[in-house]
């Protein structure tokens, strides 16, 4: 099998070390793939091209914008006439069910339409200041960064890689991209894209490796200026703090425990769709995913009653097969979904359906977990407090407005909520008090190219998607002319 190597200044080149990794599908455990294994010694060849390409050749900034956005426009195009072969690349290699991958990739080609659409835009603006100093004028200049590192996780692999790249590239900066070792084979596609449609040696470079050494070689490095990273909260942190060597810029967009809150006065069925897609979209592998169901305690029973129903009709199997989900991403994620189960029905919850390994059929290699809805739990327990990162979802009540808006915001975390009401003015001040960066109303877990996307608190900082998205990774020069140069000014006083 081909080993599918780093892409490194235009080159494809295998990792020094020689190591290579297999990736499996984790719906029957089968290799699909082999990769190489870059260690921190790669990560710094990367960034050396990105750094010369940016500081000294400079062909990808000096690109005009409008090329910029046809070389995008043009990605766009080759990801959507290769649809099907991404789709089902991501689907084997993440698990999800086919339709889903295949959003993906729409929504992949989507995002890099949109940033070429920004490109061209006008941004900043001029003033004319003249206070005390005689007739100027000020405008701000949009730049790139610089060289930027971006690192992201396995759960949306080509949606993830795109959401950092069409902005990066859009802006003009350089790149050093590290996908997960779990899920890295669209994104050597997306390179492969980059390449044949002529982007220039080192603007774009892919680091293929784990976390450690790798991925820790990128925040650290001096010679990188901002690290946008996708990932847990606990290695967000990490990264934080390994970027504080040269005060690189940087964007965490990491984990959540998000709040879906359901009033009695909701649509009810309505209400029960949107909170399976909230919870159980992706494998519930998704950082926003609505995992705690605050439901108001008159329609408590109904609710649970209806959702049990829905959650033990879905189909499980080969995410190609396309059922209504497919399989957790690896053995790890599939023992840690286990493990918070079971902490929780020790610790007195109740288990209504799932909760088990699920090995029927042909689901009897791959790492699957039934959807999973759990009751009787206390505010405190960890199966409330911490990120499953899967088909499990809590259900607890609640009698008032605020008691809602109070459990909702209890937790470190601030990345999405929900609220189902049929309450205009109720929905928007339940809204407004939510300490979360992405919310819905009467629906849960549609995003859009426009919207930004980030999180409060422990869920990270910086935003991605949408203009804010794209302003990340620009800096903003203040340039200030004097229209009299003859004129000194105020200093020195005459
Ligand atoms: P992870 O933090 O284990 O890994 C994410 C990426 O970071 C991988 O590429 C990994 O190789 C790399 N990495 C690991 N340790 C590193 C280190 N010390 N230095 C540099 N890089 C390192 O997360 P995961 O298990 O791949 O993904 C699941 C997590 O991602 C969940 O917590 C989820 O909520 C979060 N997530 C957040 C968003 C969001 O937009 N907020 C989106 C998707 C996933």
């Amino acid at each position: 099998m081909q080993i599918r190597s780093n892409y490194i200044d235009g080159r494809w080149q295998l990792a020094e070390a020689g190591a290579v990794r297999d990736v499996i599908n984790p719906c029957n455990g089968e290799i699909i793939g082999r990769v190489t294994e870059s260690g921190s010694t790669d990560a710094r060849l990367a960034i050396q091209a990105a750094h010369v390409a940016f500081y000294k050749t400079g062909a990808w900034r000096r690109t005009s914008g409008p090329r910029r956005a046809d070389f995008l426009l043009r990605v766009a195009d080759v990801i959507m006439s290769r649809c099907e072969e991404l789709a089902r690349l991501d689907s084997m290699n993440n698990g999800k069910p086919l339709r889903e991958a295949r959003a993906d990739v729409e929504d992949a080609a989507a995002c890099f339409r949109y940033y070429a659409g920004l490109v061209t835009k006008p941004q900043g603006g001029v003033y004319e200041v003249s206070d005390g100093f005689g007739p100027m004028h000020s405008y701000a200049m949009h730049e790139p960064v610089g060289v930027c590192a971006q690192i992201t996780p396995w759960n949306y692999p080509l949606l993830m890689a795109t959401w950092k790249l069409a902005p990066a590239l859009a802006a003009g900066n350089t790149v050093v991209f590290k996908p997960s070792e779990l899920t890295p084979l669209s994104a050597v596609e997306l390179f492969g894209i980059f390449d044949s449609l002529g982007l220039p040696a080192g603007t774009a470079n892919l680091v293929l490796g784990p976390g450690v050494g790798a991925g820790s070689e990128l925040a650290a490095s001096p010679a990188v200026d901002m690290i946008t990273f996708t990932g847990s909260t606990r290695t967000g942190q990490s990264i934080a703090q390994a970027a504080v060597g040269n005060l690189k810029k940087v964007g965490l967009e990491l984990g959540g425990k998000s709040p879906n809150v359901i009033f009695a006065d909701a649509d009810f069925e309505g209400a029960v769709e949107w909170a399976m897609i909230g919870v159980f979209f992706n494998q519930g592998e998704v950082c926003s995913a609505g995992s705690r169901i605050l439901v108001e305690e008159s329609v408590k029973q109904r609710f649970v009653d209806r959702l049990v129903q829905r959650a033990n009709a879905m189909t499980l199997g080969d995410g190609l097969s396309d059922p209504d989900m497919g399989a957790l991403v690896s053995q790890a994620q599939l023992d840690k979904v286990l493990s918070h189960v079971r902490a929780a029905r020790e610790q007195g919850a109740r288990i209504l359906c799932g909760g088990e390994r699920y090995v029927e059929g042909e689901c009897a290699r791959g790492f699957f977990v039934r959807p999973t809805v759990i009751t009787d739990v206390t505010p405190d327990m960890p199966i409330v407090r911490e990120e499953v990162f899967g088909p499990v979802v809590t259900v607890q009540t609640f009698r008032t407005e605020a008691e809602a808006i109070e459990m909702a915001n209890d937790t470190p975390y601030g990345l999405a909520g929900g609220v189902f009401t049929s309450d205009g003015a109720r929905a928007l001040r339940v809204i407004k008090e939510m300490r979360a960066g992405v919310t819905w109303v009467n629906c849960y877990n549609p995003t859009f190219n426009e919207a930004p996307w980030g999180g409060y608190k422990m869920s990270g900082y910086g935003r991605e998607l949408g203009v804010n998205g794209f302003l990340e990774y620009q800096q903003v020069k203040q340039v200030s002319i004097n229209l009299r140069p003859g004129e000194v000014g105020w200093y020195p006083r005459r």
